[in-house]
């Protein structure tokens, strides 16, 4: 199986790591988190906020989730040797990063049929790469493929993902608006390792790196230098 599993915490760098590796490889980069945004944010569209009466639209049941997630259809394509996720045909590469997606794709992934939904496209995605996939995610090692032969579980200080996600944004970093990012992070964090399906944590056998003291390209070079070692030639 030539897949590369990328966990961990949100803003911890899983996904330009694991989109420099595989360029670095020839190999394709799947984002597991872009697919449950895609869905989180056709769902939003289509059915609202999932307050019923008290909100917009209807209440969200998995039912409906999954039957929009079908119809639209929510996808990913591949581009380049990166799967980019698409509603109805449309890219949604930058809707997905919005504040109002962030706050409630947890809520969304932690349903367990659109879970298994998320896994099995997944699954179809490295079975139909010719070379292999680097995929991200919160649960890639220890549930959607447990028997990948390398798996990297990256963490970093609270305080340095929230500088990073900051800087990401090109926003200027006051040392309220750090507080803020640092605070949104951990609550996506409790409720990633707390809820009762594939929760947040590392496989046994996946390595620890924290990469809280390193560049981008240390971290690329390091998971490369172990990635050569797990698959010659
Ligand atoms: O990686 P990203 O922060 O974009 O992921 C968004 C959300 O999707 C996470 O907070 C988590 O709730 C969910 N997710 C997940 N399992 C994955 C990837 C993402 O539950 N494998």
């Amino acid at each position: 199986m030539r897949v590369i599993a990328v966990d961990g915490p949100a803003a911890s760098g899983k996904s330009s790591t694991a989109q420099a590796v595989a360029r670095r490889l020839g190999w394709g980069h799947l984002d597991s988190g872009a697919l449950y945004r895609a869905i989180t944010l056709a769902t939003l569209d289509n059915i609202g906020d999932g307050a019923g009466g008290r909100g917009t639209g209807e209440e969200w049941s998995p039912q409906r989730i999954l039957a929009l997630a079908e119809d639209l259809p929510v996808r990913l394509v591949l581009v380049q040797d990166v799967f980019r996720p698409e509603v109805a045909g449309v890219g949604v590469d930058e809707a997905i990063r919005s504040e109002r997606v962030t706050r409630r794709v947890s809520e969304v992934a932690a349903i367990p049929e659109v879970r298994r939904w998320v896994n099995a496209r997944q699954r179809e995605a490295a079975r139909d790469h010719p070379v292999g996939v680097v995929v991200d995610g919160r649960d890639i090692g220890t549930v959607v493929f447990p028997d990948a032969p390398l798996k990297i579980f990256l963490t970093a200080g609270p305080e340095e993902r929230a500088r990073r996600r900051l800087a990401q944004r090109g926003e200027r970093t006051s040392p309220d608006e750090l507080r803020r990012e640092a605070d949104a992070l951990a609550a996506r964090d409790r409720a990633d390792s707390s809820r009762p399906v594939a929760p947040l944590k590392p496989a046994a056998d996946a390595l620890l790196l924290d990469t809280t003291a390193l560049s981008l390209d240390e971290q690329v070079a390091r998971v490369v230098a172990l990635a050569r070692e797990r698959f010659p030639g």
